[in-house]
């Protein structure tokens, strides 16, 4: 018996999900004579509230050929340079969370061995002196690296703020561009093989059918596919990451956005602020184990720095991942597949990820177990060490102000993050496992920034003389300093090359 071909894709949800699916599968798949097809329902809202990302996104969009500043203008998109983190180590402290890294390697060994040896001699400079990310977002500055920029300006990392619903327009319309087909509908069942049990069709309101052999389950936390039809369990982390709601509103904006995400720590979980050009996003995300719904809207509302300019939104969700991402002819892309709380803004990542996997594993024929079996592998890799890293950002707290943060504070955590923090915390070591996602940079920024910073360094260090490490990086502070006061404001970028209007 020959295997059936897959020769016709079909996606459940046009949300950020769907429509990034639809773009990048309609841009490779053209080719091979595969048709995209995708299906929503205006009657059933899109979450929303995906709008901060992680410089991987620029890869997305290049991958797309999508021209950035374009991109910029249709989404009211701001830069975004990393993360301030206020209040998580301890009330009244915050720290950076940079998307460049910091410093440079000298004489073969890694250039935090020698800011923690110099520490050790008794200077007090800290990494944000060696990070240009930082220097920048603080001073309100931004310039895109170009390659004649130099090696300084050439570490500056950068992803971006934008509006989720634009977004997804934007991309529908690169899709259908590209051959996908929309089909406005509400799916009201899904119709299985009886012998196989793979999907064969969505069953649509007014009696349509959709037929395909390959389906896409966008349908975010509903997973109406991959839990309705496949069963497929989900993985619960809840006993790590606690935070189980949110609620979000838009306010006016004040002033020119600054190029950064702002998290401040609150009483049971934490909030976020992204400004756009256009307004400013904010959500309170807290654990109704230890805060009332009532409760966090209150603190939400009462901690913004504008007019509010939406109602407030409230969201209830899940951490954690499907056991099978991809459970016989259905994959599951966004929400479906799983969640892990925006702290750190993973989400539209994982996304990425689910794509960009699928795209190399795309299956010859509707049954592909070895493919199958490796995707799932892939993704549970990416969604647990995603998982470490957010994890570390409540383990590393001192605070004791509340329930919330004792419990989080004495929880036990995955033994994988034990051992990287051990280490971390020992002499600075840090080894990135696979194709994990977050690296030194990011594990020494949230480490150093909550207290948990490294003790001692690498002896290798000890190669240059007190005298010459000093020098070293004295003209390292120096360099970032030049670089980012000669840098334009990003307001003034944005109105040069990519304001919305
Ligand atoms: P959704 O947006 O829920 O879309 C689901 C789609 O399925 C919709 O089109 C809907 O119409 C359709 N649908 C559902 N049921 C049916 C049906 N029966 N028939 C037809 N159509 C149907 N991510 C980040 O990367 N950065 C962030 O800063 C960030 N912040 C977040 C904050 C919060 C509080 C939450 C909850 C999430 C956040 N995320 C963030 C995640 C991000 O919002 C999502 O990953 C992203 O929006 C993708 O959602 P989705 O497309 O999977 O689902």
């Amino acid at each position: 018996m020959t295997k059936q071909q897959v020769k016709s894709v079909v996606i459940a949800g046009g949300g950020t999900a769907g429509w990034m699916t639809a773009a990048a599968l309609a841009k490779t798949l053209g080719g091979a004579g595969v048709s995209v097809t995708l299906v929503e329902s205006e009657a059933i809202a899109t979450v929303g509230v995906g709008e901060a990302t992680i410089p991987a996104i620029t890869k997305f969009n290049q991958r797309l050929g999508i021209d950035e500043h374009d991109f910029m203008r249709a989404t009211q998109a701001t830069y975004k340079l990393g993360i301030e983190f206020a209040d998580w180590g301890a009330l009244g402290e915050s720290y950076f969370h940079p998307f460049g890294r910091y410093g440079f390697d000298l004489e073969a060994v890694e250039f935090h061995q020698h800011w923690a040896r110099l520490r050790s001699l008794g200077d007090a400079h800290g990494l944000e002196d060696y990070s240009l990310n930082t220097l920048a977002a603080y001073q309100g500055k931004f310039v895109r690296p170009e390659p004649d920029h130099g090696s300084v300006i050439g570490q500056l990392g950068y992803a971006f703020h934008f509006d989720a619903s634009l977004y997804a327009a934007f991309l529908r319309d690169f899709a259908e561009r590209r051959g996908a087909t929309r089909i406005e509908g509400l799916i009201e069942s899904v119709e299985q093989d009886g012998e196989t049990g793979s999907i064969t069709a969505l069953k649509l309101d007014g009696d349509r059918r959709v037929a395909g052999d390959l389906f896409i389950d966008c349908t975010g936390f509903r997973g109406l596919l991959i839990d309705g039809a496949c069963g497929s369990h989900f993985h619960d982390w809840g006993h790590w990451l606690p935070c189980n709601r949110a609620v979000a509103v838009a306010c006016e904006k004040q002033g020119e956005p600054v190029p950064y995400t702002r998290s401040t720590a609150r009483e049971a979980g934490w909030q976020w602020r992204i400004p756009l050009q256009h307004r400013t996003g904010n959500g309170h995300v807290f654990c109704d184990a230890y805060l009332s719904a009532e409760k966090a809207e209150e603190v939400l509302l009462a901690n913004l720095d504008g007019e509010p300019v939406s109602s407030p939104n409230h969201l209830r969700f899940r951490t954690g991942h499907r056991q099978e991402f991809w459970s016989s002819n259905c994959v599951a892309i966004g929400l479906s597949s799983g969640f892990l709380e925006p702290l750190e803004s993973t989400s539209i990542h994982l996304i990425q990820m689910g794509i960009s996997k699928l795209i190399s594993l795309f299956p010859s024929a509707i049954e592909a177990p070895i493919d199958r079996a490796e995707y799932n592998r892939l993704m549970r890799d990416d969604f647990e060490h995603i998982r470490d890293f957010l994890v570390l950002h409540y383990k590393a707290t001192r605070r004791d102000d509340s329930p919330f943060w004792d419990y989080v504070r004495e929880m036990d955590i995955p033994d994988s993050l034990a051992r990287k923090i051990e280490l971390l915390q020992s002499q600075g070591r840090f080894f990135k496992y696979d194709a994990e996602l977050f690296d030194v940079t990011s594990w020494l920024a949230v480490a150093e920034g909550q207290g948990l910073g490294p003790q001692g360094f690498n002896p290798l260090a000890q190669g240059l003389s007190d005298q010459n490490l000093r020098q070293s990086m004295e003209n390292m502070r120096g360099a970032y300093a030049k670089a980012a006061a000669a840098m334009p404001t990003h307001q003034a970028y944005i109105e040069r090359f990519c304001k919305a209007p």
